[in-house]
């Protein structure tokens, strides 16, 4: 019998029975690449500055696109077609009156049932059948309730979605939330303009952070803005980073790999 107390750990890690000098040289040489998410919020609405060129780039970005709206389904298919990965960009409710045009037709509201709540999400998500998750439009009211937060990680994760907390907001519950519905929670590092300072130079410069935040890490995720909120400037430089970025350090991915290497670690 074992002694009580002594816990006894069988790792799963097999590379520990590899003789080492057995190992290829490469191993030691090359740390790996850093990820970087570029999540780009407010496709689909009609404010069109920065969609074209995003869109026909070469940085996998991931798009956020909103349901039901004037260019939802061209944006979607475009994003589609050029190998960008969707996720859905659901309207919620601010915690202050905006006019009702600045949701779209279909929003989440500040006190709605759990049931209607997803029902709404569901509808929305038909609209972009290969969309890998959601986060929210707006919102700075709903993401203050707890209760409807779980209730958009409990869909999620039951349906193998990621739902990335934008944190836009010092009341949001969605971290709380996740814990709640014993979800992965995902949450936003670095907004590409913030206090509505869309210029060229300060974007770039927060991609630059974004790399320091992956270096500390391991990965780092950045939100930016087409139309009003970001638009030409952002798309420009976001396509004018990846350009210059050193690709053996870090490697701009779809959002679903990170979700995917959180999912990983926490299995271990
Ligand atoms: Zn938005």
């Amino acid at each position: 019998m074992l002694p009580i107390n002594k816990p006894v750990f069988v790792s799963k890690d097999i590379s520990y029975c590899l003789n080492v000098a057995e190992m290829p040289k490469e191993s030691f040489q090359k740390p790996p690449a850093k990820l970087l998410a570029i999540v780009v919020d407010d496709f689909g609405g009609y404010e069109r500055a920065g969609v074209d060129e995003l869109l026909e780039s070469d940085v996998p970005i991931t798009c956020a696109i909103m349901p039901f709206v004037d260019n939802t389904k061209t944006d979607y298919e475009k994003a589609i077609n050029n190998k960008k990965e969707v996720i859905l960009h659901m309207p919620m409710q601010a915690h202050v009156r905006l006019p009702e045009s600045w949701y779209g037709p279909v929003y989440i509201t500040n006190y709605e049932s759990t049931d209607s709540a997803t029902e709404k999400l569901e509808k929305c998500l038909a609209e972009m059948p290969e969309a890998k998750g959601f986060n929210i439009h707006i919102g700075s009211g709903a993401s203050r309730n707890q209760e409807l937060m779980k209730a958009m990680y409990d869909y999620s994760s039951s349906h193998d979605l990621y739902f990335l907390d934008s944190r836009t907001n010092l009341g949001d519950k969605c971290e709380e939330a996740s814990k709640m519905s014993n979800s992965i929670y995902l949450g936003r590092d670095v907004f590409l303009e913030p206090n509505k300072n869309k210029s060229y130079a300060g974007v770039i410069s927060r991609l630059n952070q974004t790399i320091s935040v992956a270096d500390e890490n391991g990965y780092a995720i950045a939100i930016g803005h087409v139309g009003a909120e970001g638009g030409t400037n952002t798309a420009r430089a976001i396509i004018d980073f990846y350009k210059s970025l050193d690709k053996e350090k870090y490697n701009v991915v779809p959002l679903s790999s990170i979700y995917d290497l959180i999912k990983s670690k926490n299995f271990k």
